[in-house]
């Protein structure tokens, strides 16, 4: 995970790259560090400690930094615990040669041992060290000779920025399964992990593919391959703006991108059915022509593959229909073949299970199509379809308004797909379509009722274990309301299909647990409904979640109401009244919302 920038250029690099570090803090914040290069003496002035951003801003602000070049890191620790010395920017023994890394060096020992015999001497414990030592080894002058020879000895992820002390005039740059950006303006260029750390500067970025080696100066940047041999890359204009990566008048991130959502979702739809670029990638997919069809995600995004699940077997009845955690469908020599479509989800498109199963798909010949949220990212431009979610930056670690429009693509998907089977008529089709355009307004009327949820939720903050349950589709909504509301208020929760209760889980409930329900499928409410009952009568108390509007509260069963839908595409609104649930139960709690412990939004590691 981690986020890495750096910048060369007329001005002084040290408060750009902090301004940078804070838009990346998302992707982790056990330590900050960064290293600028000084002119009047030749070497790297290095600054590194545990803990956030801010502990690092305010100890620069009794260093005074000066520099037109520099590098900066906020590490999510994979190897090595989190500490000053374990913080990036990293430096060779002669201090020669300084970098920040994002990624895993799996071959890190090997290395190490070969390079401790030669004397080197190692400080920290992090894989990354290896990377610093390994180039200050390798260096005679040519910081492009070097940065070869290194990622030919390299096994496993990364995503370098590195500076020579020998070349004040150069940043060098290089990645391989991790992402990076070159950002290009007027007064300088950028390397970064992701755009938001650059819009400030700059809207125009080349996106580096894998060991290909980016040269920045302070007015150019040049791209090698790995035999020296120039390339030349198209720079992109970026479309999301300054706006969309800065809180505004929220307090959080989080608050602000669940407020986001009729927007994103509107644009999202509007692509995806008005002739927009996704309507074409659509069209395009020959969905006769596979016999299987697997869903695919990490997180939020295996549970929108769970909702998928519901929606595509009831519309469009696959034969057959899996979904699985990318983690484990890489792994498990998967039964799948070119008659076999995988449906990879990923918001950033950097997930690194998530990239080793598109691989693994993609190696025995099956067709791969993405849903992603980050345009030029790994996923996106290794997959043979990819529609974009038009979800703009999203900065929270729990993600909300990404979440939303995946499920929307997903939604036109299985319409789309169905009509083309001669599943549905055309007049189903467009039915169906037009359920799915209502959903932003119905969104947004859920959000007027923000009021009362946070009343509820500010009497939820006692409980130490929370239940989610619902059938079918309401089902695969739970697990996406109780991972969120885990992963931010670090109350302990877990969803169960209603059903599923009376085989054990039921022994958990006790006098005063609260039990949350989700009832918006009608075949299946009056089932639904009994189970409120049982866990009602073992003592728990119920927030129940229903378009349906025949229950009435009573003093151990509480209901918030929301519009009438079609019963499949209900999640989209059952997860908005979820996700402000555990906003405010976290935000009750007090707890970090944007940045929870142990997390981090992009997860670039496996
Ligand atoms: N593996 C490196 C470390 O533990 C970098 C981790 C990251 O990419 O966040 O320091």
């Amino acid at each position: 995970m981690c986020g890495i920038i750096g910048y060369i250029g007329s001005e002084n690099a040290a408060p750009i790259i902090i301004e940078g570090l804070k838009k990346l803090e998302y992707r982790g914040y056990d330590s900050a560090g960064i290293a600028v290069y000084e002119e009047s003496t030749s070497q790297f002035n290095v600054v590194k400690q545990k803990g956030r951003i801010s502990a690092l801003e305010s100890r620069l602000s009794s260093i005074p930094l000066d520099s037109h070049m520099g590098i900066g890191h906020t590490r999510w620790a994979t190897h090595g615990e989190p500490s000053d010395i374990n913080s990036h920017p990293h430096l060779g023994n002669k201090s020669k040669i300084a970098i920040v890394h994002n990624g895993i060096i799996e071959n890190y020992k090997k290395l190490k041992e070969r390079l401790e015999r030669k004397g080197i001497v190692f400080v920290s414990q992090t894989d990354s060290e290896v990377i610093a030592q390994l180039a200050e080894y390798y260096y005679n002058g040519d910081p492009m000779d070097m940065v070869i020879k290194v990622a030919n000895r390299l096994e496993g992820s990364y995503a370098l920025g590195i500076m020579c002390a020998d070349q004040p005039d150069t940043l060098i740059a290089i990645k391989k399964d991790n992402p990076l950006i070159i950002g290009v303006s007027d007064h300088g260029n950028f390397i970064a992990s992701d755009v938001p750390a650059v819009l400030k500067h700059t809207n125009k970025v080349y996106y580096l593919d894998d060991k290909e080696i980016a040269v920045l100066k302070k007015g150019s940047v040049q791209f090698f391959n790995m035999d020296k041999e120039p390339i030349s890359k198209s720079l992109e204009t970026v479309t999301w703006t300054l706006d969309s990566a800065e809180k505004g008048e929220y307090q959080h991130f989080m608050l602000k991108e669940i407020m986001e959502q009729p927007k994103v979702l509107r644009d999202t739809i509007r692509s995806a059915i008005y002739g927009g670029d996704n309507q074409a990638i659509i069209d395009k997919i020959d969905i006769e022509s596979f016999n299987k069809v697997v869903v695919t995600g990490c997180g939020s995004a295996y549970n929108a593959g769970v909702v998928a699940k519901y929606v595509f077997e009831s519309l469009c009845r696959f034969p057959s229909l899996e979904v699985e955690l990318a983690s484990e469908f890489r792994y498990k020599d998967a039964v799948i073949d070119e008659k076999s479509l995988v449906i990879l989800i990923s918001q950033s498109g950097e997930t690194a299970d998530t990239i080793a199963a598109m691989r693994e798909a993609r190696a025995k010949g099956a067709t791969t199509l993405a849903i992603v949220n980050v345009v030029g990212s790994t996923i996106a431009k290794e997959s043979d379809y990819c529609l974009f979610t038009l979800a703009g930056p999203e900065i929270a670690v729990a993600t909300t308004k990404a979440f939303s429009t995946q499920l929307a693509m997903l939604y036109i998907l299985a319409v789309r797909f169905a009509a083309k089977l001669n599943k549905i008529t055309k007049e189903k089709e467009s039915e169906l379509l037009s359920y799915v355009e209502d959903l932003p307004a119905k969104v947004d009327s859920i959000l007027k009722q923000v009021d009362a949820i946070q009343k509820y939720a500010s009497t939820c903050v006692v409980y130490k274990s929370i239940f989610f349950i619902g059938r079918n589709i309401d089902y695969a909504i739970a697990l996406e309301g109780s991972l969120k509301l885990k992963e931010i208020s670090y109350i302990h929760s877990e969803a169960y299909a209603g059903g599923e209760l009376k085989h054990g889980t039921i022994s958990l409930i006790e006098e005063d647990t609260l039990v949350v329900a989700i009832s918006n499928c009608e075949r299946l409410h009056g089932k639904l409904m009994s189970n409120v009952e049982q866990v009602i009568s073992r003592g728990a108390k119920v927030l129940l979640v229903t378009k349906l509007k025949d229950v009435q509260p009573t003093d151990r069963l509480s209901v918030i109401n929301i519009p009438d839908s079609f019963d499949l595409f209900s999640p989209s609104l059952s997860v908005i009244v979820l996700q402000l649930f555990s906003y405010y139960v976290a935000a009750n709690k007090g707890a970090n919302i944007d940045k929870p412990r142990n997390l981090a939004k992009s997860v670039t590691v496996e």
